[in-house]
């Protein structure tokens, strides 16, 4: 299988038009009323006009491509690193062309990766996990199933799509499959599922990870083998158990399948008669069938963050590349059709007894939590540390509540609660819906 994942090089059209003029230092908004704070977590915590921001990490491409900065340096190495991969700066920058930082620093990460720099140590411990185990927690494959344990107990264990066809496959993700606080999110999914009687089957311990975390700490190589070990997988699911839908509650899992697998050049062959969805998309259609129907009140004050990996990850942006409209490379528009966030935010307001409010820097302008592109792994202290300035910014609202449809943004965002000591709680979508479900 080939797959068209840019060089350092590739990407020279655009590392060199950063300016470095600072746009991309706030996420800012005309209101009213208007308001401007900062979008960038690794500026925010070490400095924008060091090396760390994004125009930091462009002349950082510009060294390495022209050879002058090498990753023998393990201060560089780590300020390659210090980057959440979270496009932030990306929505922000309004320079010709777009100078697509975020695809620039994995395509830098992929270099330290080839060199045998990269990633940082504790990302390595990572990728080999994926290799042993293919999942990146070092956890045994049987522990891959310990989730669905209440579900045997209460005799309504979850299908084994390996041996019962289901036209559902739910791709429980490995974040949410082992991380303790965070199994939450495919309980939830699961028993909601159960309440509506959805058609669906899990891969029990024959998952794969989706590659996302190898991808974004630079390792296209575990990365290209785990997803074509998934696309085939999907393939012969549809062929032979009659998978027609392909689920998940992992934002990462989701963001992977949807903008990382297409760069195969057979992805359209392998996922023929096969639809993507996060579970936001498949019970917000449910929800406006009449399918889903709430019962219970939540009398809550909520607030929701949007997850990176929904929302701008999934943007496009519009440039006038012959200068048919404004002017060559003049940036037009941004198409965000495929980002999720009125659906989750429709959910929420159709929760009886639900109080809903919103955080300042929401959609193409939300704060990432800190946990994404490697840095809860590389840097734990840093992603706890800006999860607090996150659920800060939740406290601001008077929500009692979090909410998030991201199962990596909710175990980092609990960190972040923790440390500094908020009353506010964190909750996926998936267990507001099933708490206000019928039982
Ligand atoms: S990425 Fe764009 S907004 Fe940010 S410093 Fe460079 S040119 Fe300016
Ligand atoms: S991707 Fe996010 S953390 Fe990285 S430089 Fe851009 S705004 Fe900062």
């Amino acid at each position: 299988m080939e797959w068209n994942i840019s060089s350092l090089k590739d990407l020279e059209h655009y590392f060199w038009r950063c300016t470095a003029c600072g746009t991309c230092r706030s996420a800012y908004d005309f209101g009213p009323p208007p308001f401007t704070r900062p979008i960038c977590p690794a500026g925010t915590e070490f400095g924008f006009e060091g090396y760390y921001s994004s125009k930091g990490k462009a002349a950082f491409a510009r060294g390495i491509s022209d050879g002058s900065l090498t990753f023998d340096d393990p201060e560089f190495l780590e300020a390659v690193y210090k980057c959440t991969v979270c496009g932030g700066c990306q929505n922000q920058c309004q320079v010709d062309y777009k100078p697509h930082i975020p695809e620039v620093i994995e395509a830098m990460r992929r270099e330290a990766v080839k060199s045998g720099a990269g990633p940082m140590p504790a990302q390595k411990n990572l990728v080999q996990s994926m290799k042993n185990y293919n999942n990146p927690y070092q956890g045994p494959r049987r522990v891959r199933m310990d989730w669905t344990r209440p579900f045997k107990k209460a005799k309504t264990p979850i299908k084994d799509i390996n041996t019962e066809p289901a036209e559902v496959l739910f791709y429980v993700g490995c974040t949410g499959a082992f991380n303790k606080i965070a199994q939450a999110v495919p309980q939830a999914t699961a028993r909601i599922f159960q309440k509506l009687g959805v058609a669906f089957g899990i891969l029990g311990e024959s998952e794969v990870c989706c590659g996302s975390t190898a991808m974004r700490v630079g390792d296209a190589e575990e990365f290209k083998r785990v997803a074509t070990n998934n696309l085939e997988t999907f393939k012969t699911l549809h062929a032979e158990k009659g998978v027609k839908t392909i689920v998940t509650s992992c934002a990462g899992c989701f963001r992977a399948i949807k903008k990382d697998y297409i760069l195969s050049s057979e992805y359209n062959q392998m996922m023929d008669g096969i639809e993507v969805l996060h579970t936001v998309q498949y019970l917000h259609r449910l929800l406006k069938e009449g399918k889903l129907k709430f019962e219970k009140e939540l009398p809550w004050k909520v607030t929701y963050h949007d997850p990176c990996h929904t929302g701008r990850h999934l943007n496009k942006f519009r440039v006038d590349n012959d200068g048919s409209e404004l002017w060559e490379g003049a940036y037009v528009s941004v198409d965000e059709s495929e980002c999720l966030y009125d659906l989750p935010r429709e959910i929420i307001k159709a929760i009886p007894g639900v109080s809903f409010v919103e955080m300042d820097r929401i959609r193409g302008n939300s704060y990432c939590c800190g946990g994404g592109g490697g840095v809860m792994t590389g840097f734990t202290d840093w992603a706890g540390k800006n999860a607090g300035l996150r659920i800060q910014e939740g406290m601001e609202t008077g929500a009692e509540k979090m909410v998030s449809i991201c199962p990596f943004c909710y175990f980092n965002l609990t960190e972040g609660a923790k440390r500094i000591s908020s009353n506010i709680t964190l909750h996926d979508l998936t267990e507001l819906i099933d708490l206000a479900l019928p039982d």
